[in-house]
């Protein structure tokens, strides 16, 4: 988003006091959870007067909210840093003070090395304090030296962060759920997002009425761990996920709904049910399995076996035939013999995923699997993952091509690179590409399947829908 006009005081001189308007700009790394952060960081800081903008240079404030998952993307924090120092000095020299945040994961577990790697950083403010940001904000600006805000505060974030959301497009992002108990051996999150925190379901729902009424007509309900969601009801109940769902379901002018990320060990039958029940709860399920090696499970403290993940598959299958699966990849986890690898590689081949992330293990300081012994050579990590990958790419292309010919509605998003193009998503979350007026934008079309490419499809319109289900051919 890029500020437009002059970056002036507003309202100076009348009876209206407010504050100067100041540029900000938010680098944003990692998940959609970051993304999520990002706009409610954003919207906190917009009191104080800062307007966001594009590129860093001519910044009064930078945030870089930060993902920890990637070793190279710290280094990159990192780098990124250097590069503002030299911005801030020159800013300096001409008399302009530049405030410099670190947020995110980086921020909650290298909170120290930032201070003293990195001095000219003016704050380090951890996920579970980003309520506290416009204080930390204020104290800066009276230079009140280095702020490290890394606790877990016995108040919610959810409960403090600003409630309203500006404008959105046809699809939105909505956190209910954050933090982890589960200690996987290769994760920071537990240590950086802390213990698995829920919002209440009202607090969900009025969030989910906003969102739809500046437009959005799909929403993904994020979560580390989504689908352990354990929020306080209406009715004083703990309501898990499904029926979360079942409730947002019924929002007027909402058509579809998907959730990210989940866990196997919290997927409950309620809510593959609700896969089965549900026509707005699109057919698409991010699972992430890791390893297909009970040995390399167990190694990596996940909880369940190759074996739970083939019954919930196999279960959800059986509710929503359709579905598309999803599913994350670590090759390499210390201890990973060639027979470990081989039990992936058969469990990918059984399954047939529509799409998977897949990455070679990557250490990270603070977390046990760093410290675990039969560390597997970088060279093996790469070609493992090159031949798990080549096995998804296939299984995605294979995907993707079983989608020509079927007639489904997908939701226009926005324009596309061609004029005349607009661009639509499927109910399996690929990307589509379709001809047609951009005034359907934010609209349901249904269409037919004409052409599948390794990333998207592309269909034809055969008319506009009012249902947001998706029919088989
Ligand atoms: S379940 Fe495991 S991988 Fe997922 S956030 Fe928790 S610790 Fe990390």
């Amino acid at each position: 988003m890029t500020a437009t006009g002059p970056i002036e005081p507003v309202d100076a001189g009348t009876a209206v006091v407010r504050p100067p308007l100041r540029r900000l700009h938010v680098k944003t790394w990692g998940c959609q959870m970051n993304v999520y952060d990002s706009e409610r960081m954003t919207e906190l800081l917009a009191p104080l007067g800062y307007a966001p903008i594009d590129a860093p240079e001519n910044a009064d404030m930078v945030l870089l909210n930060t993902c920890h998952i990637r070793e190279r993307a710290t280094e990159k924090v990192f780098s990124d840093l250097g590069r503002l120092r030299d911005m801030k000095t020159a800013r300096a020299a001409e008399g302009l003070p530049t405030i410099i945040a670190v947020a995110g994961c980086v921020a909650q577990a290298e909170g120290a090395e930032i201070a003293a790697r990195a001095p000219w950083v003016d704050m380090v403010v951890g996920p579970q304090s980003y309520h506290r940001l416009p204080e930390m904000v204020a104290r800066a600006h009276r230079a009140a030296g280095l702020q490290i805000n890394t606790d877990f505060p016995a108040e919610t974030k959810f409960d403090l962060m600003p409630q309203a959301r500006g404008a959105q497009g046809a699809v939105a992002f909505l956190t209910v759920q954050e933090g982890c108990d589960k200690f996987c051996s290769f994760c920071v999150v537990p240590y950086t997002r802390g213990a698995e925190v829920s919002r209440p379901v009202s607090a969900v729902v009025a969030e989910a009425e906003r969102l739809v009424a500046v437009g959005a007509r799909e929403i993904a309900l994020l979560g580390q761990n989504v689908n352990a969601y354990h929020g306080q009801g209406p009715d004083g109940a703990v309501w898990g996920l499904a029926r979360l769902l079942a409730r947002l379901a019924e929002v007027p002018g909402l058509a579809r709904l998907r959730y990210m990320t989940s866990h196997p060990r919290d997927m409950d039958d309620a809510l593959i049910a609700a896969h089965r029940d549900l026509p707005a709860l699109m057919p698409f399920l991010h699972l992430p399995v890791q390893s297909g090696s009970d040995r390399v499970l167990r190694a990596m403290n996940r909880g369940h076996t190759a074996d739970d993940f083939r019954r919930i598959v196999d279960k959800v299958k059986a509710a929503r035939p359709d579905i598309a699966l999803s599913s994350d990849f670590i090759v390499g986890h210390p201890g990973e013999s060639e027979a470990d690898f081989r039990a992936t590689m058969k469990l990918v081949d059984e399954t047939g995923f529509a799409i998977a992330y897949s990455f070679t293990y990557s250490e990270r300081p603070g977390t046990p699997a760093a410290a675990q012994p039969g560390q597997v050579p970088p060279a093996e990590r790469a070609a493992r993952l090159q031949e798990l990958q080549a096995l998804l790419r296939r299984q995605q292309d294979a995907f993707n091509a079983s989608c020509v010919g079927r007639v489904c509605d997908v939701l226009v998003t926005g324009t596309a690179r061609y004029p005349g193009q607009i661009a639509a998503r499927s109910p399996w979350l690929q990307p589509v590409h379709l001809s047609g007026p951009a005034s359907l934008i934010g609209q349901m079309v249904r269409v037919r399947v004409m052409g599948a490419e390794p990333n998207s499809l592309a269909a034809e319109i055969m008319g506009n829908s009012q249902t947001g289900e998706q029919q088989a051919a």
